[in-house]
């Protein structure tokens, strides 16, 4: 698993360490109101993962927004969240089976439970996020970006580091290349994107 940098402090911590750290380091430098309550939530997939503060009437359009920004946007594909095995969908009417996500956090969720948010649902970037709890007072941002894993080192066959990786072979080892080996790999240039710290590097057209 990756370490991952807490930018409140600055300091580094594996995934498990952080979640704990985040309750402390939070109380001490994150400043919140009185009133309402925020959301502490870890978000990740495969080896990244972020930790968030969310005030309590974000809404969902908006957490969807700030994961797109951040992690996922390509080229504006369509994305659902699925809490409580209800679907929430991007401009949908509500329908039998599907709800809008123009809807706000508080209310939705709470301390431990655990829901997923979908990118694509050709070349679908699954995200699950956990709650990990609930905290006292609402915080300034609608939403913050408390900690993230480390820039991923993936290393090239060749032992160096991948600053690139070919969409076709991006489930293979010699998918991961570094600049000297991209002339012998074979594929050709619109297959190859940049290696970036999002679980979408290699998916669609991803640049970051
Ligand atoms: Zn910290
Ligand atoms: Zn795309
Ligand atoms: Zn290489
Ligand atoms: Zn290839």
């Amino acid at each position: 698993m990756t370490d991952g940098k807490c930018f409140l402090c600055g300091d580094t911590y594996s995934s498990r360490g952080m979640s704990r750290h985040i309750g402390a380091c939070s109380k001490k430098n994150l400043e919140r109101d009185k009133k309402g309550k925020t959301f502490h939530l870890k978000v990740g997939v495969g080896g990244y993962w972020i930790h968030l503060a969310v005030k309590d009437d974000t809404k969902l359009t908006d957490l969807d927004d700030f994961l797109r920004e951040l992690w996922l946007e390509c080229c504006g594909h369509l994305s659902a969240f699925t809490i409580k095995k209800e679907t929430y969908s991007l401009d949908q009417m509500e329908t039998m089976w599907e709800k809008s996500m123009d809807v706000e956090l508080d209310g939705l969720v709470d301390e431990g439970d655990i829901f997923r948010h979908e990118y694509d649902f050709g070349n679908t970037t699954e995200l699950t996020l956990k709650v990990v709890s609930v905290w006292e007072g609402r915080t300034k941002e609608k939403i913050s970006l408390l900690a993230r894993t480390l820039d991923p080192e993936i290393p090239c066959a060749c032992g160096k580091k991948a600053t690139l990786v070919c969409s076709w072979h991006v489930f293979d080892e010699e998918g991961w290349l570094c600049e000297d080996c991209v002339e012998t790999h074979g594929c050709d240039e619109p297959a190859l994107l940049p290696v970036v710290n999002s679980p979408r590097t290699g998916a669609c057209g991803y640049v970051g």
